[in-house]
């Protein structure tokens, strides 16, 4: 296991098949048991319609702000092994899926691997990625950029709109 400094991050949760619902809020009990990790926010489920393929269920999504001593890849590694536990598999392109787990902010952390690019380079073009974000910061940096709410008032590829609604706390 990789330690390092404390670290603020937020992750992007995203499941439209298998009670999605259900599937968020496992995953976030996951994430609550990783090592040198807490959970100190999260945004609530949204529900949005899918992105890329039509023929599909909507999504439900949020977001989770949380502390950790993991280092980025050991982190990507054990978000890959919640997706795993509950069970997803690979189906098409931006297709289905009953958990997704997407690493959008690491500290003030620049990454850009094979595997990993951090800041998530999707966070300005979803609404189902900003909006919760936003909701649980609504100062929050993109390192680099720029106040992502400033960016989204000023960008004109921003706000693509999957018709995002706030639907209920995550009890
Ligand atoms: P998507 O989230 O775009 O629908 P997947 O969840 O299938 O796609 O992820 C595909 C790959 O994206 C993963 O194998 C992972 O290595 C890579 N990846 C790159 N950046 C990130 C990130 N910030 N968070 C999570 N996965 C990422
Ligand atoms: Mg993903």
């Amino acid at each position: 296991m990789t330690t390092v400094e404390t670290v603020l991050v937020y992750i992007g949760l995203g499941s439209n098949i298998g009670q999605p619902f259900q599937q968020i809020k496992d995953a976030l009990a996951k994430l609550a048991e990783l090592p040198d990790t807490a959970i100190l926010n999260d945004s609530g489920y949204y529900l949005s319609s899918p992105m890329g393929p039509e023929d599909q269920p909507d999504f439900v999504n949020a977001v989770v702000q949380l502390s950790t001593r993991l280092g980025v890849f050991d982190l990507l590694d054990r978000c890959q092994a919640i997706e795993r536990s509950q069970g997803r598999v690979k189906t098409r392109h931006w297709g289905e899926r009953n958990i997704d787990l997407d690493i959008l902010l690491y500290g003030d952390e620049l990454i850009d691997a094979e595997n990993l690019v951090v800041p998530h380079p999707g966070i300005l073009k979803r609404d189902f990625v900003y909006l919760p974000l936003l909701k649980i910061n609504p100062d929050v940096i993109l390192p680099g950029t720029g106040k992502l709410s400033e960016l989204l008032a000023r960008s004109s590829d921003a706000g693509a709109d999957y018709d995002c609604q706030f639907s209920g706390n995550i009890e």
